[in-house]
């Protein structure tokens, strides 16, 4: 199909309240105007001819819209990426125009942008909380009240940012500790990573602990179901320095992948 045509296509699919592309499902009024469905859902009847709202949906509308390449909602922003159905649900999902939180928005940063803007964004105000070396030695200051506090750190290597997070569930007094992925899940790019606490008096390694780097879609979480490690609070508070701080160091770990099970590993990654 020529790309005129195919744009004149196109402007069926605006939504007469919203002007956004409609996808699926794509309901109508009893005269046959469409709507997307979240505009139908709130009119109580046909914005355009006041008939009632049919219950059914335009399925050729819906059939054609899967052949088209539509623009991606981010359009206005600046991105200039089109695509198709599922590839474009895919990428609109991590547009780099899309709208984005601070990734260290729990140690209190109000920030809002795109996604584009997130690294010069912690390059600037949280340079504390950025890393890009693969190895790092940190601290968990004051480890022996780490509950209820926000213990956020970002790295940002292999073009990929992964955001490491500490805390304490009070009850049972387990520490809890991750290590996830921000950016758009990868077949072809696996991360682990290792953990390893020092006893400063001896500067020796006490604990060595490694997982997986599991893929965070929705980064308001702190934690992914129970992707994470956990151990025993009183166990670490053992080793802390006289201040009462965790001296730790992270090292992230750029697999190489086995082919056979790539499939197998990449959806555990995720559930
Ligand atoms: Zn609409
Ligand atoms: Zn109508
Ligand atoms: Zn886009
Ligand atoms: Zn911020």
């Amino acid at each position: 199909m020529e790309c005129t045509s195919e744009n004149s296509l196109i402007s069926k699919f605006e939504c007469p309240v919203c002007f956004k592309y409609m996808i699926p499902p794509i309901r109508l009024c009893l005269s046959g105007h469409s709507y997307c469905s979240s505009c139908f859902d709130k009119l109580k009847n046909c914005a355009l001819c006041r008939a009632n709202k049919s219950p059914y949906r335009c399925i050729v509308l819906e059939q054609i819209h899967a052949t088209l390449s539509f623009p991606c909602k981010y359009y206005d922003q600046g991105c200039v990426f089109r695509g198709k159905g599922d590839v474009m649900t895919d990428h609109q999902e991590y547009c780099d125009f899309s709208p984005a939180l601070c990734p260290l928005r729990f140690n209190e940063c109000e920030w809002r942008g795109s996604k584009s803007e997130i690294l010069d964004h912690c390059r600037n105000l949280h340079p504390d909380n950025l890393f890009f070396e693969n190895k790092q030695k940190l601290k968990v200051t004051n480890f022996y009240n780490i509950m209820n506090r926000n213990y956020f750190i970002l790295f940002y290597i292999f073009d990929t940012v992964f955001r490491c997070t500490w805390d304490l569930i009070e009850d049972s007094g387990t520490v809890r500790f991750a290590v996830y992925v921000l950016n758009k899940p990868s077949k072809l790019r696996q991360y682990s990573f290792k953990i390893t606490v020092f006893d400063t008096q001896t500067n020796m390694e006490v604990i060595t602990l490694m997982g997986p780097c599991y893929y965070l879609k929705d980064d308001n979480l702190k934690f992914l179901g129970k992707k994470y490690l956990s151990s025993n609070h009183d166990y670490f508070k053992g080793f802390c320095d006289n201040n009462g701080d965790l001296n730790y160091a992270i090292t992230i770990i750029n697999n190489i992948r086995n082919e056979r099970k790539e499939q197998e590993d990449f959806d555990d990654l995720f559930q």
